[in-house]
């Protein structure tokens, strides 16, 4: 473990992010504007600044704006709204390394880490760009003579995108690169404690959207906390609601958009499960596992919590995942060779704490980690040694998403129950199960009930090609690729009739 670096350190790689995504630095002096907010770095627990924040009028008035930009938007045609996310990806790429910076500071990530979300900005602006030739609808026969039917997709208006810390940017460029090619303006709200990794990426975005000649106000940021976000929730202009949170988020935000007939895209929080076979190969099963359960420090949606392990190989595989956790360098990410970098603040590593106390009390065994480390020195960052939690059953708060490091344990003897386990939870996000068994791997992948199902590799790092989404207390959404471009657009079924003649469907007769 070596010192944590110092305050100006961390400030300087904030500026040198910040101005190189061309942020007016102005922006760390906001203590002066009627709201804002303040901003921390989870790496030395030090404070960045003061933000300006939104009001409920200044919020209201770039919703109004992004109503018009919509409606000039929505007229221009696909491909050629296409171009935006094109120029918007090729600055993410070039500023790739500078926006990195900012994620690193802001969320803690690792820079290979927060380099990989911006990667995934760009993979998802190309794909993007791909889908705006692609907004298809399709044709069916119709049963009249003379008459055509077929389905065509328009833009809904006005999309409100809310995201949660740990992926500060990647999930907002989901939603955003593909709704603004099928011809939405786009409000965002982003998380409360990563605000300069958003104004890095929208400041491209409006330099991409000022060079290819889209109108302005297409795609404002929206800075506060969750007032301004309900306020957007609640704003009828706003026709989707796209949120990416905590399970009790969705729960306070999907009845109010549902209560206004408005769209919503849930995408909550996870349980993530990987079972390990007798027949699974040892060490790629070990190495699927650490990287799930102890990257990001636990703070994945995606994170692997449960393990559930045959009852003849537990032993032994459990006891090699406690040797990997033991040689896991944690500290400041912006060391080399670091892995685990820290909690985002101390709410969170107070509910670690309280989760390792449940667990105890319900018979579990912590066989490793869950102690804070370089308190000493920074006590006002958390850092924390991932743990490992051998437990007698899949118990109350193994059903719980602590976002935090803690991989529970629980052993199976059949496949059967290994699946009862696994689905057994609340949430549906991720799973993964590792076999060399086909039988076992199919029946898996029939049974899991997540939006996403592994084989051979753990529960974290999709890409963008494929849905991104869960079932149950996950929220249901799917964003990313396949054909999640769909939610930001409102399919039309039209008739055509050119035969000259009135006949009616189902051969009704009327005058
Ligand atoms: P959070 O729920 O505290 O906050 C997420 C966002 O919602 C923030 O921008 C916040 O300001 C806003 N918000 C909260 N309450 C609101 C309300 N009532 N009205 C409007 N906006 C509101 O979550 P977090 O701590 O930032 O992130 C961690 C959680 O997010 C975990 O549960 C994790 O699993 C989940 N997550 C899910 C996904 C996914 O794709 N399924 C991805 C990333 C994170």
């Amino acid at each position: 473990m070596t010192a944590l670096p110092t305050d100006q350190t961390i400030t300087d790689l904030l500026t040198t992010g910040l101005s190189a995504c061309g942020v007016d630095a102005s922006v760390l002096e906001g203590s002066a504007a009627s709201a804002s907010l303040p901003a921390r770095s989870p790496i030395t627990g030090q404070d960045l600044g003061t933000i300006a924040a939104d009001t409920a009028q200044t919020a209201a008035d770039k919703i109004a704006a992004a109503q018009t930009a919509f409606e000039t938007w929505r007229d221009v045609p696909a491909p050629v709204r296409g171009q935006l996310v094109q120029r918007w990806g090729q600055l993410l790429g070039e500023h790739k390394e500078d926006l990195a910076k900012i994620i690193t500071v802001e969320a803690g990530k690792t820079p290979s880490e927060a380099a990989g979300e911006v990667q995934e900005m760009i993979d998802i602006c190309e794909f993007a760009l791909g889908q705006s030739r692609q907004l298809w609808g399709k044709t069916m026969p119709s049963e009249r003579p003379g008459h055509r039917l077929m389905e065509t997709w328009h833009p809904l208006g006005v999309v409100g995108v809310i995201s949660a810390f740990n992926f500060p940017v990647a999930v907002y460029s989901w939603n955003t690169a593909l709704a603004l090619v099928a011809g939405d303006a786009v409000v965002w709200k982003p998380s409360e404690n990563a605000v300069f990794a958003a104004l890095g990426a929208q400041s491209l975005l409006a330099r991409a959207a000022a060079e290819v000649g889209a109108p302005e106000n297409l795609a404002p940021v929206l800075i506060g906390g969750r007032d301004i976000g309900d306020l957007m929730v609640r704003d009828e202009r706003v026709a989707l609601v796209s949120a990416t949170g905590s399970v009790r988020m969705g729960r306070e935000v999907g009845p109010v958009v549902a209560e206004r007939f408005g769209k919503i895209l849930l995408e909550l929080g996870g349980n993530n499960a990987a079972i390990v076979a007798p027949s699974a190969d040892i060490d790629l099963a070990l190495r699927g596992v650490v990287f799930a359960a102890a990257g990001t420090a636990g703070q994945r949606c995606t994170t692997l919590r449960r393990l559930i392990v045959h009852e003849s190989i537990a032993d032994e595989f459990v006891d090699k995942v406690v040797a990997a956790y033991k040689t896991l360098s944690i500290g400041s990410p912006t060391d080399d060779g670091v892995l685990v970098g820290p909690l985002i603040n101390s709410g969170s590593y107070d509910a670690m704490q309280a989760a390792l106390k449940q667990a105890e009390a319900e018979g579990g065994e912590i066989l490793c980690g869950g102690g804070r480390v370089l308190a000493d020195e920074r006590p006002d960052a958390h850092y924390v040694e991932p743990a490992v939690v051998r437990m007698p059953n899949q118990s109350a708060v193994v059903k719980e998403e602590t976002f935090a490091p803690i991989l529970y344990v629980v052993t199976y003897s059949d496949l059967d129950e290994a699946l009862e386990i696994h689905n057994g939870v609340p949430q549906g996000l991720s799973s993964a199960i590792f076999t060399a068994e086909l039988a076992e791997s199919e029946k898996f992948l029939s049974r899991s009930d997540c939006g996403i199902a592994n084989v051979n590799i753990g529960t974290s790092g999709a890409e963008i090609g494929g849905a991104f989404g869960g079932e149950k207390e996950t929220g249901g959404g799917r964003e990313s690729g396949s054909d999640s471009w769909k939610a930001y657009m409102r399919p039309a079924t039209n008739t055509i009739n050119y035969s000259g003649e009135l006949p009616l469907a189902q051969g009704v007769e009327f005058l």
